[in-house]
């Protein structure tokens, strides 16, 4: 919930107990929240709150059958207001076009990062996202922000049950890529990543990492400047100066030269 939310949930319920010693009516539960533009009470209720975002079970998967967790909640449940939109053009793993009533779009899928279409597995991921979303009606949910710095919309986006933004990370062609204040599913990205990477699934089964003229043979780069490990796809890579670069062969050779892990491509 966010800051506002709760203020005006306090407000209302400040004037909502002031209001009952003036009337004596027993009880105003379930009140407290009628601001215009949010949604009625028991949707409210419904919505994920940070923490609640643990119990968002994973959707089955045609490869693997995680545990339903007994507490389960279904994640059309938990979804947050959604507007409807047609997808009209694929741009890469993590961006494509929509039309939301006749007016197009650029929008930027929340909280994950794939790789660039020149870098090692890039066109995968571009594809496999074209696969999930090309041409299909989905639902777009906000999370805090409206839009990215270059005025893409930030959306987490669902086909029925189904959300784009996790299952590109439980595929492994994306990585977790956090951006406070949107991390609703954080938690539930990142539990996906480490199973995608445990499993040895897409982009983490490609082991070792194709060589690239940008990439040599080098799985992981690190930046001399600020002593950041990354695998050669992440896109932080791509925007590092050639001169930072430093190439290493492990991950252990890396790091007892004091290097630590990208934590948005978490080699
Ligand atoms: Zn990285």
């Amino acid at each position: 919930m966010s800051r506002s939310r709760l203020r005006t949930s306090a407000i209302g319920l400040v004037a909502c107990s002031f209001l009952l010693l003036a009337a004596g009516i027993p009880s105003c539960s379930g009140n407290v929240n009628t601001a215009p533009g949010v949604s009625t009470v028991s949707r409210t209720a419904t919505r994920p709150a940070a923490t609640a975002t643990r119990t968002l079970a994973p959707t089955p998967r045609p490869t693997d059958t995680p545990p339903v967790q007994p507490t389960r909640t279904e994640p059309s449940a938990s979804k947050g207001p959604a507007a409807t939109a047609r997808v009209v053009r694929v741009i890469d793993g993590d961006t494509i076009v929509v039309e939301i009533k006749g007016q197009t779009y650029r929008l930027r899928y929340i909280g994950i990062d794939t790789p660039e279409p020149d870098q090692p597995f890039g066109r995968e991921a571009t594809e496999r996202n074209a696969e999930l979303v090309s041409g299909r009606i989905v639902e777009l949910e906000k999370d805090v922000s409206e839009v990215d710095r270059y005025g893409r919309l930030l959306r987490y986006v669902w086909i029925g049950n189904l959300m784009v933004n996790r299952e590109l990370v439980c595929q492994g062609y994306a990585t977790v890529a956090t951006y406070p204040p949107d991390v609703k599913y954080q938690d539930i990205f990142l539990q996906c990543e480490r199973e995608a990477r445990e499993a040895g699934r897409g982009f983490w089964g490609a082991q070792p990492i194709p060589a690239s003229p940008q990439t040599g043979d080098c799985p992981y780069i690190g930046n001399r400047n600020t002593k950041v490990l990354h695998y050669a796809w992440c896109s932080s890579v791509a925007q590092m100066k050639p001169s930072n670069r430093v190439c290493f062969a492990t991950k252990e050779e890396a790091l007892v030269q004091g290097y630590r892990p990208c934590k948005n491509c978490r080699p």
